[in-house]
């Protein structure tokens, strides 16, 4: 089958920060098509390329009147003036026998991790197991692009019971200073009401490990930047604070990095 993107979905719509795009279907289908990696691929492209993008935030969601078509924005901004992540003595997102990523890893697939997010929000995470840092790095020639988005409906489905579009996750995936963990990591913002009745009850033993975990600051420290790992005690999510008091904390935060 021949693969061709639509002209309309790579035509950028101005918003206040940035650009959406908007693709006639939904994320499931754009996979179960073999159109991913081109869409995405032809995406980066654009924003790299030609408009020379280096840090930018993707938001990609089914708009909530239409869940037939899949809406990307783009937020960049010259406001964003922090730095790139500094180099962590330990990625949790390559080396897997670390305490923090033993208690968040849920899956291996070929090319990607499935994971719970490190700092116990209420998201999934994809990585690449290659240590990349932009979405543009992953190859396309040996099917790592078109095998990340596949993993990405393969594991919303599965953690989510094959969740239909009108309550599909929010996906988020940040770029240059928009993060704070260096390894790509796809975040997949899960609702209330299914973290609560389908991850929660499935992963109970994990979360409960990870929440000990992360009070013990001496044992996960070398996952962090030092910044970051002072920003994470301030607001409780690690080190022994109350534990009302961080889900509070974390909870209020809308786009975090
Ligand atoms: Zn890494």
């Amino acid at each position: 089958m021949e693969t061709v993107i639509p002209v309309e979905w790579l035509i950028p719509h101005k918003i206040a920060n940035g650009w959406k795009f908007q693709c006639s279907t939904n994320l499931r289908n754009l996979v179960a098509t073999n159109r991913a990696a081109l869409f995405f691929r032809q995406l980066v492209i654009l924003l790299e390329q030609d408009y020379h993008l280096v840090n930018f935030h993707f938001k990609i969601q089914h708009n909530r009147k239409k869940i037939d078509q899949l809406e990307i924005f783009v937020f960049c901004g010259d406001d964003h003036i922090e730095q790139e992540p500094e180099p962590v003595s330990i990625c949790s997102s390559c080396d897997v026998t670390h305490p923090l990523s033993q208690s968040t890893l849920l899956s291996e697939q070929q090319y990607t991790y499935a994971w719970l997010d490190f700092r116990n929000r209420p998201k999934l995470i994809l990585t690449p197991k290659r240590h990349i840092e932009r979405l543009s790095e992953l190859k396309d020639e040996n099917g790592e692009m078109e095998a990340f988005w596949y993993d990405t409906v393969e594991i919303i489905d599965r953690e989510c019971d094959n969740i239909n579009e009108l309550i599909y996750p929010v996906l988020s995936l940040n770029h240059g200073t928009f993060r704070k963990h260096a390894h790509m990591h796809l975040k997949i913002d899960i609702s209330k009401d299914i973290w609560e009745t389908k991850i929660v009850p499935r992963h109970k033993e994990k979360l409960d490990y990870l929440e000990q975990l992360l009070k013990q600051t001496e044992l996960i420290s070398a996952c962090f930047t030092e910044r970051h790992l002072q920003q994470e005690i301030q607001k409780g999510v690690i080190g022994n604070m109350n534990n009302e008091l961080k889900q509070t904390d974390v909870q209020t935060k809308s786009i975090s990095k």
